[in-house]
């Protein structure tokens, strides 16, 4: 595509009315850095839309007309930016353009809730100035995706909060903060530091990483003690917080995923960084009846997000298998317990990277997936004792978090405070045909369609029904009714969910 560069609000209107291609749109205030950059080569390198980058010095949004006045403009630097980066249209309006005098363009207000927290006690307007800007920006060009940073995390979370609001076709894609050589977030604003004010700003962000690695280790964090010790440095704090970081309110015992963020004044420019908190890496649980595509689903999940895939089934039909095999009387309880003690189920990759499952060095994958299993694993998981036992295990396996589980309690019991729960279902007559296409279970495949239906109804019914932790769906999960939609489909839906809970930050080390 040829490189353009569009300025009036008439020429971006006829190029939109002339390109069928999905738009990646990129909206900048100029100056760009590698922050920037980043964002142009994320959009390009993700998929083959059209990048287009704004470059709109927004007044609307600048409570101090100083610091208005003082914003760096390097226009033609940024032109070569942009396109050398991936960029293929580049959109410089001037004001009359964004806010044609007689067109009256409507303001726009953040939402309280966001935008008092933070930064916005002392930059009065400023919010909604970016969400009038950014509002008006996605009318003229109707983006498919909009790249952003989540060094504004803020800003972030109000124009997702805009999105929904105004029920705009639009998927926010972010990146991580960007920082330069000495560890301080890269920012416009960074050219007004002088090198004093410049070894400030690298103390209070190296404090705030300390924090969060202490965070790690320690699972708490003392906000007097780092107020101390960057007061000592006479660094003079605008506020320092620890907050959920989507609702922006005081961070609570139980949130696994924590925002601690600070604005510090240096000089003239004020700063803004943060790190997220982590008492474990995030988990995704997945529960649904069966055949409701949760194993194709969770599986490619965990590839695509590089985290560990743990199958509860599976660990329910080994411990049947066992039971078969040794004659255990599953009635007799007592016995029950001295039995579990001496279980040991561990999953391993095999060379193709599939999943084996052992119970005691058995390797039973491919025979815990028979009929003869599947007929009795609901009464055996139905046992007290073996669901003690077995959600003990999974725990265990999930300590650390970092991965993706599936199976029928993994949201109301195993993990309840898991970032992303989804309840996955379909229809029975979907369920059926997919079983019977399923190679993994091979004697479904002999069945046929209705009395599938009926075997699987049966289950679903045990498994609803019984005492202890039934299927359900968790209060919080997000139910996805898989009937006509393909297996990518579902994986990209999740994975949107996904990204969109979890900051791309919390994957860097
Ligand atoms: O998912 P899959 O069909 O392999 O699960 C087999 C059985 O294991 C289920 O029907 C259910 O009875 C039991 N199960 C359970 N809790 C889980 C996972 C599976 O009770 N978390």
């Amino acid at each position: 595509m040829n490189k353009v560069i569009l300025r009036k609000t008439e020429e971006i209107e006829n190029w939109r009315r002339n390109i069928n291609s999905e738009i990646n749109f990129i909206p900048t205030m100029g100056n760009l850095h590698n922050g920037h950059i980043k964002l142009i080569s994320t959009a390009k390198n993700d998929n083959s839309n059209v990048n287009l980058v704004s470059i709109f010095i927004n007044p609307l949004q600048f409570d101090n007309k100083l610091d208005l006045e003082h914003y760096p403009k390097t226009i033609d630097d940024d032109i070569k930016i942009s396109f050398s980066n991936g960029a293929d249209v580049i959109f410089i309006p001037n004001n009359e353009d964004i806010y044609p005098p007689n067109k009256n363009i409507k303001l726009l207000k953040a939402p309280i809730d966001l935008s008092s927290a933070l930064c916005g006690s002392n930059r009065i307007g400023h919010f909604d100035g970016v969400c009038t800007v950014v509002y008006r920006l996605i009318n003229l060009i109707k983006p498919k995706n909009l790249y952003l940073g989540e060094k504004d995390w803020q800003q972030l979370l109000i124009l997702k909060n805009l999105i929904l609001r105004k029920k705009l076709n639009v998927a926010i894609k972010s990146i991580p903060t960007q920082r330069d050589f000495d560890g301080i977030p890269l920012s416009s604003r960074n050219v007004h530091l002088s090198k004093n004010e410049r070894e400030l700003i690298r103390f209070f962000s190296s404090e705030l990483l300390k924090a969060k690695k202490n965070f790690q280790q320690e699972k708490r964090i003392n906000l007097d003690e780092i107020i101390k010790k960057l007061s000592a440095k006479k660094i003079s704090i605008e506020y320092l917080e620890h907050l959920h970081p989507h609702t922006l309110q005081k961070a609570r015992l139980e949130d696994n995923i924590s925002l601690l963020a600070g604005a510090i004044r240096c000089g003239e420019t004020r700063l803004i960084d943060h790190v997220f908190l982590m008492k474990r890496r995030p988990i995704i649980a997945i529960d649904g009846p069966a055949g409701s595509g949760k194993s194709t689903v969770t599986k490619l999940i965990a590839k695509k997000l590089k985290l560990l895939y743990l199958d509860t089934g599976a660990m329910y039909r080994a411990l049947s298998w066992l039971m078969i095999k040794e004659s255990i009387d599953y009635k007799k309880e007592k016995k029950l317990q001295n039995i579990l003690k001496d279980i040991s189920i561990v999953f391993k990759s095999n060379t193709n990277s599939h999943q084996e499952v052992y119970i005691n060095n058995y390797c039973v994958t491919e025979e815990i997936r028979s009929q003869k299993i599947s007929s009795i694993v609901s009464k055996i998981s139905s046992i007290k004792e073996v669901r003690n036992f077995l959600v003990e295990e999974q725990r265990k396996i999930g300590e650390s978090g970092g991965l993706v589980a599936e199976g029928r309690d993994i949201g109301t019991t195993v993990f309840p405070h898991a970032e992303l729960k989804i309840f996955l279902t379909a229809s029975i007559d979907e369920r059926a045909k997919r079983r019977q296409s399923d190679n993994n279970s091979k004697d479904s495949q002999e069945i046929d369609l209705n009395t599938l239906k009926e075997l699987i109804k049966k289950r679903d019914f045990e498994d609803s029904n019984r005492e202890i932790s039934p299927l359900t769906k968790a209060n919080d999960a997000i139910e996805i009714i898989t009937d006509g939609y393909t297996i990518n489909e579902v994986v990209n839906k999740i994975i949107d969910l996904y990204n969109d809970k979890i900051p791309k930050e919390t994957e860097i080390k």
